[in-house]
């Protein structure tokens, strides 16, 4: 089918929509959503985080490896030791976690690497550094407090995962600190405070950055699903719930379009209600709407079966069309419909005990572009003028 044929209408799509109104105006802490749209929130935006986590890893690999001038400066006696370690330790290591996960389908695999590999690249140089007797070692570690902004502020991990990862670096900082014993307690209890104060403030920081990039999914969650809502609006009548007029225009001309490079094989069938100004006159009109939204559907499924759309052409008139169809098919389908709509059995008294609504139909076939949509209706129409004529309850072609 042509792109422009919308998938059925998507209920679902109103709940989801229910449920982001909902999350935008509670305003809460929490920043879990509902299962559905926690779902939704990771499929949609796994492939967009996957490629900001290659590009920050790459850049930050970059960045660990201009540390070797802080390394050839601070730990000189170990110099060879943590070269070793950043650029054929944990620089192929980190290239290798970015290969698995462009592999990775699940969101949490992809934070889970992400932040493993930032905590493992935070103790290799910090293992090296207690077998040091750099008079700078207590410069050297402050670069520590780096990759505890990395993982946070740059790489922007989801908060459960920065908790985990800084809770990992500050074990590493002050254990492997406390080990080397190079500090007196005091600056080691300094040192420590410094660190645990800067995890608490990065934490916040890790709370907020994924709250606004939550929120921000939501508006624009939001903005899609009102955008489809009003698209489907736009071209369904609201009576019928079949397609209106202006998206039949927009279809037929798609159609046309399509056809200037593949001449394409067209059917329309016009259908009419029967006597229905006589079933309106006696039955109301209220009962009149009823019965065209039971026909309606009939109509819409019957056609939707066979692959065809149908518009609300104007009134009790009703509009098929069947794209890449032969004339047997849209045969078939027309009298698929008369069928369908007698055995609705819908009673119409005043022309007989045992009268049903009926509707007559007309079939025009044709190769767009050589024949115009405007000339396939004309001779539906006019088919359709013969079917009344012939008694009704019955379908003519062109
Ligand atoms: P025919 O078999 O020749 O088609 O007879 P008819 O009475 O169906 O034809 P006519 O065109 O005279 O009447 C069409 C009627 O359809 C008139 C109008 O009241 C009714 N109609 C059109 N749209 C609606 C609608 O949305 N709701 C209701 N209840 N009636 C409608
Ligand atoms: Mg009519
Ligand atoms: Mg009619």
């Amino acid at each position: 089918m042509l792109a422009l044929v919308p998938d059925s209408p998507r209920p679902q799509n109103l709940e989801v929509l229910k449920a982001v109104e909902r999350r935008i105006t509670s305003g809460g802490m929490r920043l879990r959503f509902d299962d559905e749209l926690e779902r939704r929130y990771d499929m949609d935006t796994r492939k967009r985080r996957l490629r900001f986590l290659t590009a920050v890893g790459i850049g930050g690999a970059c960045v660990y490896n201009l540390f070797l001038i802080s390394d050839w400066l601070a730990l000189n006696d170990l110099f060879t030791y943590v070269a070793l370690g950043r650029v054929g330790l944990i620089t192929p290591m980190i290239v290798l976690m970015l290969l698995i996960s462009q592999r990775l389908t699940a969101r949490w695999a992809l934070e889970t690497v992400s932040a493993t590999g930032t905590v493992l690249a935070s103790l290799m140089p910090l293992l090296v550094m207690i077998h040091s007797a750099s008079p700078y070692r207590l410069h050297y570690q402050l670069g520590m407090s780096l990759l505890m902004v990395y993982c946070t502020v740059i790489q922007q991990l989801p908060v459960r995962y920065a908790a985990a990862a800084l809770g990992c670096m500050l074990v590493i900082q002050l254990v492997t600190t406390w080990v080397a014993g190079f500090m007196d307690t005091v600056i080691w209890q300094a040192n420590a405070i410094f660190y645990v104060s800067t995890a608490v403030l990065l934490l916040m920081a890790s709370y907020f950055l994924e709250r606004g990039s939550r929120l921000s999914y939501l508006f624009a969650l939001r903005g899609r699903l009102l955008q489809e809502q009003l698209t489907e609006m736009a071209r369904t009548d609201p009576l019928t719930q079949l397609f209106n007029r202006r998206y039949q225009g927009e279809f037929i001309a798609s159609v046309w379009e399509r056809a200037l490079h593949t001449p394409t094989r067209v059917a329309v069938i016009l259908l009419d209600i029967d006597h229905f100004k006589t079933y309106n006159d006696s039955y109301g009109h209220m009962q009149g709407d009823t019965c065209l939204k039971l026909l309606s559907r009939t109509i819409h499924q019957t056609a939707q079966a066979a692959g065809a759309l149908a518009f609300r052409f104007g009134g009790e008139e009703m509009l098929i069309l069947m794209v890449d169809a032969d004339v047997n098919q849209a045969r078939n389908l027309a009298e698929a419909l008369r069928a369908a709509v007698h055995e609705l059995n819908v009673p119409h008294p005043v022309l007989g005990n045992q009268a049903r609504v009926s509707i007559s139909l007309g079939l025009a076939e044709g190769v767009a572009p050589s024949v115009s949509a405007g000339a396939l209706i004309g001779s539906a129409d006019t088919a359709l003028y013969e079917a009344k004529r012939a008694g009704r309850n019955c379908l003519r072609c062109a």
